[in-house]
């Protein structure tokens, strides 16, 4: 705990950190040692961890990005944050991301954005970009993100770390500051598929607070890694993906070669098809704002976050408390969302994106009756410039273009390095059936 403050603290050009917690961190880790000599220790006692700013933390400011909650200190543990205390891992602060998740540059952040550690031009990804760069400059071992749309697995790549989506319903959201609820799901980040398997174990499990928290028995995952191995695997390359628009080419050949790879060890790819793929960045950004801007709307300044000076009547304290507190991003998808929404709308937007969003799950459950797990690339490009899309948001929504038809049917997925292009970390992702990450943890162990 030492060193990973120490870490953190010469590392501040990253801006990887909204918050950091030395007190409570030293506290715990001298718990966590008490506990070591009494032979209490658990695979994560005294382990450093980071969490991203989204999980609200007793005590802690939980500002998810943004100005509007740059002053909420919420009263009570997310149930990932709960989890991970018990057993015995020590928070040493919060990390940065874009704003309510929403991006994939780390760049809408009230607090600047974070630089990469491989290049410190370019972006880590988002928006659990500052949990990405947490893990990859090595300032801390793990640390937890959320997934959308991509938000663990395409800063994964982008860093040269691995990050894991579960299945929907895996882990509770409870705490977790809702940005788009069907498809939000709390995952661990870190730099082995063996260390996302530690962490899985102690987030995973049923509980009541989260009304579409699945209650699926929580298998010891690390234990489980060896029973999984590559042999007589049945990989799926969907078509789709390797022939998509705007693809890097360097991406695709070091994919390729992780491809051949995992052949070489004992997996048996072949190809299958998607064929909705194209559909799935034009459906999420229907119900991903519109969900948004329903869940948004409890920020109004009455009774937390920020709250404008001096307002004039009601509707003036809801207009600029709002008008505020969020940034632009955040502004156009509660607009699109509310448009989405609105009577006379509602059915040639919501109910067709939900109707197209049921033909991409369709897909993916034909073709899993055909092979064990999927894998392509998780990223179209590597990192990319700070300021580069910054100003193009449909360039910047197209970096999930592999990653969001994952939420959409609630599937669990894994992004693990696979090579370099022009310098830079290249990711691969391997998409599992509902609640097969066992087996998906397993196979990114057999490739490490
Ligand atoms: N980049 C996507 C978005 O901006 C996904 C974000 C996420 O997964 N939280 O919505």
């Amino acid at each position: 705990t030492e060193s990973a403050l120490a870490a953190i603290d010469s590392a501040n050009d990253l801006n990887a950190f909204v918050t950091v917690t030395p007190e409570s961190a030293l506290a715990q880790a001298r718990a966590a040692d008490d506990a070591r000599r009494r032979g209490e220790a658990g695979a994560l006692t005294g382990v450093p961890i980071a969490h991203k700013d989204i999980f609200c933390t007793a005590g802690v400011r939980t500002s998810c990005g943004s100005r509007m909650l740059d002053n909420f200190v919420p009263p009570y543990d997310a149930f990932v944050v709960e989890k991970l205390r018990r057993a015995g891992a020590v928070m040493v602060g919060k990390t940065n991301m874009d704003e309510f998740a929403m991006g994939s540059s780390n760049e809408t952040s009230w607090y600047g954005p974070v630089r990469n550690p491989w290049s410190k031009d370019t972006v880590p990804g988002g928006s659990s970009g500052g949990s990405a760069a947490a893990v990859a400059a090595g300032l801390v071992p793990a640390t937890t993100g959320t997934d959308t749309g991509g938000s663990i697995r395409q800063p994964a790549a982008l860093t040269g770390i691995s990050g894991l989506k579960p299945t929907y319903g895996r882990v509770s959201r409870y705490g977790m500051i809702a940005f788009a609820s069907s498809l939000d799901q709390a995952g661990p980040m870190a730099a082995t598929a063996e260390d996302l398997s530690i962490m899985l174990t102690a987030m995973a499990g049923f509980d009541r607070r989260d009304s579409t928290c699945a209650d699926e028995p929580v298998t010891d995952y690390r234990a489980a890694l060896e029973k999984h191995t590559l042999k007589g695997l049945r990989v799926g390359l969907p078509r789709e993906y390797f022939n998509a628009e705007g693809m890097d080419a360097g991406v695709a050949m070091a994919v390729q070669q992780a491809i051949e790879a995992l052949r070489a060890a004992g997996a048996e790819p072949r190809e299958i098809s998607l064929p909705n793929s194209g559909l799935a960045v034009p459906v999420y950004y229907v119900i991903a704002p519109a969900e948004a801007s329903s869940n948004l709307s409890r920020f109004d300044g009455v009774r937390y976050g920020h709250r404008c000076a001096e307002p004039r009547d009601l509707e003036d304290l809801y207009k600029r408390s709002r008008g505020e507190g969020f940034g632009e991003e955040v502004k156009r998808r509660i607009m699109v969302g509310t448009y989405a929404l609105s009577a006379g709308y509602y059915d040639a937007y919501y109910l067709k994106a939900q109707q197209v969003r049921r033909m991409i799950r369709d897909d993916f459950a034909r073709a899993f009756e055909q092979v064990d797990v999927i894998a392509g690339p998780t990223a179209p490009s590597v990192a990319f410039a700070i300021g580069e899309k910054a100003d193009d948001p449909v360039q910047m929504y197209l970096s999930d273009i592999f990653t969001i038809a994952v939420n959409l049917a609630g599937l669990p997925a894994v992004s693990i390095p696979a090579g370099q292009s022009g310098g830079l970390p290249v990711g691969m992702q391997l998409i599992g059936n509902h609640f097969d990450e066992a087996r998906l943890l397993g196979a990114a162990h057999g490739f490490q």
